[in-house]
């Protein structure tokens, strides 16, 4: 009996040596399907590669004739071989005449073979091209032949790839891997972004393809099989708060797939045929990914995204590489392009280097969008597929205020966008010399313009936005990006370090705001939830948790000592929860003054207003603290109903919604009425058009990320507020035509030249 597995090593083998060869590219593809025939017993041995222009043209042949390389065409879907292209699977037919998406090219000569079998070469699941094999007599291609010849389909994409091809396109034209691609979705942060692909979840590059012998090859796919489904177990039973919830039936997921007995049996087949265990994992993935390319169904496509990832892992354990190799040699002008990503992972690249954020998910006020914004790069969302058509490397240019990415961009846009680049450069500069005029309106009413910051990468933005101040310092984020608790002397440290950074301008410290989609992975109290975002969070956490409260309370009471403290409380749902943390704030500052510590000059108690049940209650609320924030995002995501985080929802209600600002009017005037100070410090105070509505509304304080106060303070210097004002008496209760509040408030500023 014939050695199935022989055939492909053979071939393999023999690819393996051809690829080293120095030879011409035209040259090496000729004797690669020349190989290909004879090993396979196949008249005819055809490699067609897919262009920038949607058309597969020949690009070499052994059995047709020899003249209609480069001349040959087929349109994507058009004929056989446009219909595997199109359809990313393979066709196997004994009469191919007979198929209905035969087409007859004459100048190749095909009409004397009747079998076919082509299969699409393709990688991470795109197609590249496509490669055939025919025989005059009617036969049916065994299913061993159709492995081999996919096997050898994934060389040949490598070839592709590597560019090794390029020099054989025809001037004007392309091949379609380096086709020019633009994607458009939502706007996360502005600015705009000109620079290189990273993939943040890089697709591992294979570049062993061949193994020596078989039998070991397959003990090392074993062994390494075997250790992922011990790591996922293993992660399974730590009740880890990351692994709770959707994390979970991901993880179950993984569990079920990497015990799936077809995954497995296609993987050792593909070993079986000569490649090593990465490279079987690659082109079993990159089959899959292709098939379930065309399929619509999400639950599907998700499960899809979970195969990557397991196929990741899996990669990983298989080329020694750790979970968290971040790109080593990152560009200077990195543009990191991921699936989703948390906040924390965004971190761990070098911000010197990053120009841009390009997310398939996201939302704007999830977490890493957040930081993303404190860092001041332009972030994209909503890009889905881009993660599939850029390669590492790739010149890219993020587009932060239309909410576009362009892969590979032609010569005239790229040109295009370095203006646009220079000419936020020039404005820039506007808002450098803004910061030295008063922070007020037109009519000489006093605003002030804070900055929101969590890190210390963020502090140095203090001075260079021309901030009055930190309106929110998130201190959860230093607990976000740790691997561990961060320890008492951490705590004090940073907080001192941003008290000397801000050189007497006010900041206000709120007590760490986590749970819901903030997690702390070493955190192992956690418990699973049904709705996380309504859940054990923020200050419902910590007063369960008292000791967290009261180590970070007393790093805070020390970092201030001789300076005023100002402190804010998260997810305040009763005031209950304010006298609670008062207690335990009283009880610190007795036991360090016990022990004669230096204490702050003052202690002023805030609480976030974020919760609806509070705007039932505003009077109370207001006398019970030392002021008041307002917490637009989760507010928002509250009154509205609607999930901060959710991309199927992030652009269906407007936050600039008449019930929405009616709410934010009540909560100014009750602080007007009971003279307690009121901000705002969700993303609603960095946009100019919202800033001047809040600003209407009231509101003299409110707190945006560093990049939003340039533009803010343009808007503001020329507004007419006495204008405003009686623009939301006439409109607030009763939009003139009934008109959207955003577009009356758009009009208003159009009037009146006001720059937003
Ligand atoms: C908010 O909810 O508006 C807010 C400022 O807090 P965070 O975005 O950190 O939840
Ligand atoms: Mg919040």
């Amino acid at each position: 009996m014939r050695d199935t597995a022989s055939g492909p090593r053979v071939l393999l083998k023999r690819l393996r040596e051809l690829m080293q060869e120095p030879l011409e590219p035209q040259e090496r593809l000729d004797r690669i399907v020349r190989d290909i025939a004879a090993n396979m017993v196949a008249e005819v041995c055809s490699l067609y590669v897919l262009r920038a222009d949607s058309v597969l043209e020949l690009y070499a042949t052994e059995g047709l004739n020899p003249k209609a390389v480069h001349l040959a065409q087929l349109r994507l879907g058009e004929g056989l071989v446009g219909t595997i292209a199109a359809s990313a699977r393979p066709l196997n037919l004994s009469n191919a005449q007979e198929h209905p998406a035969f087409a007859y090219l004459p100048e190749t000569g095909e009409e004397i073979y009747n079998s076919f079998l082509g299969v699409p070469v393709l990688r991470a699941g795109r197609t590249l091209g496509v490669l055939v094999v025919q025989n005059k007599t009617m036969r049916h291609y065994r299913d061993d032949e159709v492995e081999a010849l996919e096997t050898t389909a994934m060389v040949i994409a490598e070839m592709i790839a590597t560019g090794d091809l390029a020099r054989l396109t025809r001037p004007g034209l392309e091949l379609d891997l380096r086709r020019p691609v633009s994607f458009t979705g939502l706007s996360f942060n502005e600015g705009v972004g000109l620079g290189h692909v990273v993939l943040h979840e890089p697709r591992i590059v294979v570049t062993n393809l061949f193994n020596e012998d078989s039998d070991e090859e397959i003990k090392r796919l074993d062994a390494s099989l075997g250790s992922l489904r011990l790591s996922i177990d293993d992660m399974l039973e730590r009740r880890e708060v990351a692994f709770e919830g959707e994390h979970r039936q991901v993880l179950e997921a993984y569990r079920m797939f990497a015990n799936d007995s077809g995954w497995v049996r296609r993987l050792e087949e593909a070993v079986r045929n000569g490649l090593t265990a990465e490279a079987a994992v690659e082109k079993v993935q990159s089959d899959m990914r292709a098939r379930m390319l065309h399929m619509t169904d999400p639950y599907l496509r998700e499960r899809m995204s979970d195969f990557d990832d397991l196929a990741n892992r899996l990669l990983r354990q298989l080329m020694g590489r750790g979970p968290d190799d971040v790109a080593v040699s990152l560009p200077k002008d990195a543009i990191i392009v991921a699936r989703s990503m948390g906040a924390a992972e965004l971190l761990d690249y070098p911000r010197d280097k990053l120009r841009g954020l390009v997310l398939e998910d996201g939302a704007a006020t999830s977490h890493v969008v957040i930081v993303a914004r404190a860092m001041g790069i332009p972030v994209a969302g909503q890009m889905k597929g881009a993660v599939s058509m850029a390669e590492n490397g790739d010149a890219i240019i993020v587009d932060g205020e239309e909410g576009a990415i362009h892969l590979r961009p032609q010569p005239d846009l790229e040109a295009a966008y370095a203006e646009k680049v220079r000419f936020r450069a020039r404005r820039q500069e506007v808002y450098r010399e803004l910061r030295k005029k008063p922070s007020m309106t037109k009519d000489g009413v006093q605003v002030d313009l804070l900055m929101n910051a969590g890190l210390a990468v963020d502090l140095p933005q203090l001075a260079e936005a021309g901030a009055a101040g930190i309106g929110l310092f998130r201190t959860e984020l230093q607990f976000m990006v740790a691997s561990t608790f961060p320890r008492a002397e951490a705590q004090e440290r940073l907080y001192r370090d941003v008290l000397d950074a801000a050189r007497g301008k006010p900041v206000t410290f709120r007590t760490i705001d986590i749970g819901g989609d903030k997690v702390l992975p070493y955190f192992k109290d956690t418990i699973q939830e049904e709705n996380p975002a309504l859940g054990w969070r923020a200050i419902r956490l910590t007063l369960d948790r008292p000791g967290l409260l009261r180590t970070q309370i007393r790093a805070l009471l020390k970092a201030c000592g001789g300076r005023e403290l100002k402190l804010m409380l998260p997810m305040v749902t009763e005031l209950g929860e304010i006298a609670q943390a008062r207690e335990i704030i009283d009880r610190e500052v007795r036991h360090l003054s016990r022990f004669a510590h230096h204490l702050p000059t003052s202690l002023k108690l805030g609480a976030m207003l974020e919760v609806p049940s509070l705007l039932f209650q505003l009077d109370e609320l207001m006398k019970a603290v030392d002021f008041v924030s307002v917490g637009s995002n989760d507010l928002f995501q509250f009154v509205m109903a609607v999930d901060r985080g959710n991309t199927q929802l992030a652009d269906r209600f407007d936050v600039l919604s008449t019930p929405f600002l009616r709410a934010l009017k009540q909560i100014a005037d009750a602080g007007v009425r009971n003279q307690t100070p009121v901000t705002l410090c969700g993303e609603l105070a960095g946009k100019p058009i919202s800033a001047m509505a809040l600003i209407g509304l009231g509101y003299r304080s409110i707190s945006m990320s560093p990049a939003s106060i340039g533009p803010v303070k343009a808007m503001l210097t020329e507004l007419p507020l006495a204008e405003l004002e009686a623009f939301f008496d006439d409109n607030l209760m009763a939009p003139a035509q009934g008109l959207p509040m955003r577009a009356l408030l758009q009009a208003f500023a159009d009037d009146r030249s006001i720059p937003l």
